[in-house]
Order: structure tokens, then C-alpha cells, then sequence
């Protein structure tokens, strides 16, 4: 009984202290907004919709030398100045880009790319290849994905070469044609620039960016900064069985047996939940603008850490994906009839790694649980986490810096984004890759990546081409000396 007392008191003493916490941490809102009147918005639109026009759409093991030609022309015409003044590498259509700075020991990597996803099925409120210019937003097929990133730091380069500026470090643009099936583009540029013996200081690609509500609950444009990403991999499982004819059936056949394993990777995930430190600084960094309720538990991860790492993914599944390795199923197969039981059925899954739990761990766990359902798991394709950029390092504040500076009343936060990165080949040749392009996602905007009506409101480009002249222009007093 005093027993029962004394635990009951601690617990009362721990929740009193979270709310005195929260009662007296001050309440911080990222409070950037972009200007609306910005005369140079407009001519940045056109020019990112004539990149929208150009179609780029680029399929696995599918060269298509002439549309990247065309695309490429156009990029002479819109940015003479680039072309004219940076040696350029051409890589099979993937270009990498050199501007001789004052020094090339802090060489910096700004990166996207030309290819988009193709067209899906759908309507479209305006033609995916219109670059319509409308409603204060770019519509079409790369608007956001990643033609908007690259028209800036395009931009910010010829406006910087006009004033006959010279970096003080050496500066590389890195666009592969190949990035959205994970082609082999960019492996060729990084090959071209290890040929040279050329190390990064810092990587900056795509991935994060300026987010509108980046969480639920979470009001205000914030710069998530991508630190990293998940590793990923496509299994196929396999289930065999005698076969035979639907009339006799037995127990156990392959499909019952792919379905239980189905249902038991549902009912409870077989990753381990844990919260990463840079998902940790994420949550405490967002937590601030919350509601009191968010803001009691996420402001005292002290307390609250484990029982989100428990609870977590049996509520979200969205939330959970930060805090532990993913699977999908993808596909399915079986016998060629309804009335023939197979002798072999198949799924096809995706997986998404966390850094915690990694490639080799996580599909021991899969290989292990596949086991006991008499399944075997064929490893299609596997690539691990890459490394993560230290959130206290030099090139990760310099980031933070240039946001501060270009982005006034704009709050940085470290995160990692789930989807994979042409900036992941980057990994064995820099420690710091940054995925942060300077553009405004709103939720809409993220939702139309990959998708239908993909638009972007361009009242931001004029933050982005300043966010790269920033980037650009002060990298002498950020690097480590
Ligand atoms: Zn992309």
C-alpha cells in the first residue's frame, strides 16, 4: 500500500514538473512569409514555367538524348551567363557544373534534377506541360520536383556572374536526368568529381525545404532541414505449396500463409520503435508553436519519449515512419486460374530503413518472421541509410545561418525525409549532405509531388535565388578553418 502511494506521488510529482515546464517555456512561432509584392517573382515564374514545358519525363533504362538536348538548349537561353562562364560536364545528359572560386578546398555542391516522374493518369486542372501561369502559381509536370530549386540556384548564379562576382570557394552545380528512377546520373557525376579528387564540404539538394504546417498541430513556415534519409529495398516473399485443384483444398496453402504474415506485419510492426536524436530535436524544436496539449508532451520528451516510442505506431502510421523501419506490400501473385491452387505465390514489398534499425538488421527481422510462416524473402534490391549530417557541425549551421539571414522570423529544424535522394550517392564523398531546397512546400504542394495538378506558388522564388546567392557568396566565413 505505501508502496502503491509512493509510485502514485512520483508520478504525481513527474507530471506536475512537465506542466511547470510547459507553463513557463516561452511559445515560439516560425513567423516568415514570403513578400507578395516582390517585382522579381514574376519573371523568375516565366522561367520556371518554360523549364515546366519542356518535357523531361524520363523512364528506367530509357535514354532519351533528345529531350535532354532540348531541355538543355533551353537552359543555354534562360541562363546565358552560366553557360558561358562554367565548365561545363556533360555525363551522358547528366551536367555538372564548375565556377572557379577564390579557393577550392571547401568546394560546395548545389544539386537537383532535370528528369521529372512521368504523367499520371488523372485530371489535371491545367495540362501537366502548360507551365501555366496562374492563380499566383506554376502548374505542370517539375514545378515542384525540382525544376523550381534548380531555376534558382540557375538564377542566383547568373545574377551573381552579371555583377562579376567570384565565390570565395568553388562552386559545382550537380543535375542529373536520371534521378527519379535512380538511374545512373548522379553516380556518374560523383565518379567524375572523385576522379578529380574533389571532397565537398557540403552537399545541398533537395528533400527538405520550407514547409508550411510540417506537422499536424503545427502552424507557421518552418525549414526542415534534411539531414539524412531512409535506406530502402524491394523483397519479394515466396510461398510454395503441392498445387492442385481448388476442389481439394488443403490448409496452409501458399496464399494463407502469405496473408497471416500479412496480417501479423499489420496487427503489430516487427521494427523497433526509437526516436533518432535529430527526430528528438526535430519535436522539441516544432514543439513551441503547438497547442498546450502537444506542447506538454513534446516539450518534455524527458518524460513522455518512451511511451511515444510505444504508442506511436499503433496511432500513425505516418508518425511512426520516423521512428522506425517501414514495409509496404506492393504486389501479389498466384496461380494463372481461379479453379488451380498454386505451387508458388508471391508478394512484392517495399521497405524503408531507419538509422537505428538498418539495412542488414531489418531484413534479418523480415527474413526471420518470413521464416515462420514458411516463406522465403528474395532481396530485389537494398540500399542502406546513408550517413547522417551532424546537427552541431559546421555546414549544418551554416545552413541555419543562411535561413536566418534570407528567411527573417524563420525557424530551423533538423529532419529526416522518407523518400530517397539523388543526394544519398553523394554519401562516400561528403559528410554533409543537406537536403534543403530554399522553396515553399505547403501541404498541397507536397501532396502534388509525383502526383496530379503538381503547382507551385512562386511568390517564394525570389527567397530561393536569394537563399543560393547567400549560400554562394558568404561560404568564407562558414567553413571550418
Ligand atoms: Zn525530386
Amino acid at each position: 500500500m505505501k508502496l502503491l502511494l509512493l509510485v502514485l506521488l512520483v508520478c504525481l510529482a513527474l507530471c506536475l514538473a512537465a506542466l511547470l515546464h510547459t507553463l513557463v517555456t516561452p511559445v515560439r512561432k516560425s513567423t516568415y512569409q514570403p513578400a507578395n509584392d516582390d517585382p522579381r517573382a514574376l519573371p523568375y515564374a516565366r522561367k520556371l514555367s518554360r523549364m515546366v514545358q519542356a518535357d523531361t519525363c524520363s523512364f528506367r533504362d530509357t535514354p532519351q538524348p533528345a529531350k535532354f538536348a532540348a531541355y538543355q538548349a533551353l537552359l543555354r537561353e534562360l541562363f546565358p551567363l552560366v553557360h558561358e562562364k562554367m565548365e561545363i560536364t556533360d555525363l551522358d545528359g547528366s551536367l555538372l557544373y564548375k565556377w572557379k572560386g577564390l579557393s577550392d578546398r571547401y568546394p560546395i555542391v548545389l544539386m537537383g534534377h532535370q528528369d521529372t516522374v512521368p504523367v499520371e493518369e488523372g485530371v489535371w486542372e491545367q495540362p501537366p506541360f502548360s507551365g501555366a501561369i496562374l492563380d499566383g502559381k506554376v502548374w505542370g509536370r517539375g514545378s515542384v520536383d525540382t525544376k523550381c530549386s534548380c531555376m534558382a540556384f540557375y538564377q542566383a548564379c547568373e545574377e551573381l556572374l552579371a555583377e562579376g562576382f567570384v565565390p570565395p570557394q568553388d562552386i559545382y552545380l550537380s543535375t542529373s536526368c536520371t534521378e527519379e528512377w535512380g538511374g545512373p546520373g548522379c553516380p556518374a557525376i560523383v565518379a567524375e568529381l572523385e576522379r578529380r579528387g574533389v571532397r565537398p564540404w557540403l552537399v545541398c539538394d533537395e528533400g527538405g525545404g520550407l514547409y508550411t504546417s510540417p506537422m499536424p498541430g503545427i502552424r507557421g513556415t518552418y525549414a526542415m532541414i534534411g539531414v539524412s534519409e531512409k535506406g530502402h529495398a524491394n523483397v519479394r516473399l515466396i510461398a510454395r505449396g503441392p498445387g492442385g485443384h481448388a476442389s481439394t483444398p488443403q490448409k496452409n496453402s501458399p496464399i494463407a500463409r502469405l496473408s497471416a504474415f500479412v496480417c501479423a506485419v499489420e496487427r503489430r510492426s516487427p521494427f523497433r520503435s526509437r526516436m533518432e536524436p535529430e527526430v528528438r530535436a526535430m519535436l522539441e524544436t516544432l514543439a513551441p508553436a503547438a497547442g498546450f496539449q502537444i506542447r506538454l508532451v513534446l516539450e518534455n520528451l524527458w518524460l513522455f519519449r518512451r511511451p511515444i516510442e510505444w504508442f506511436t505506431p499503433l496511432i500513425s502510421g505516418q508518425a511512426a515512419a520516423m521512428l522506425g523501419s517501414t514495409i509496404t506490400f506492393t504486389t501479389a501473385s498466384g496461380s494463372e486460374a481461379a479453379n488451380i491452387l498454386p505451387r508458388e505465390a508471391s508478394l512484392g514489398a517495399n521497405i524503408r530503413f531507419v538509422h537505428h534499425q538498418n539495412m542488414d538488421e531489418s531484413l534479418e527481422v523480415l527474413r526471420r518472421l518470413a521464416a515462420r510462416y514458411d516463406l522465403e524473402m528474395e532481396v530485389l534490391s537494398a540500399t542502406p541509410c546513408p550517413k547522417m549530417t551532424d546537427i552541431r557541425g559546421s555546414a549544418y549551421r551554416y545552413i541555419e545561418t543562411t535561413v536566418s539571414r534570407v528567411f527573417p522570423g524563420c525557424v530551423s529544424s533538423p529532419f529526416i525525409p522518407t523518400a530517397a535522394t539523388d543526394c544519398a550517392f553523394y554519401d562516400s564523398l561528403c559528410d554533409s549532405c543537406i537536403r534543403f531546397a530554399p522553396v515553399i512546400y505547403s501541404p498541397e504542394e507536397r501532396r502534388s509531388i509525383h502526383g496530379v495538378n503538381e503547382a507551385l506558388q512562386y511568390n517564394c522564388l525570389p527567397g530561393a535565388v536569394d537563399f543560393y546567392k547567400s549560400l554562394i557568396a558568404h561560404s568564407d566565413e562558414a567553413c571550418d578553418r
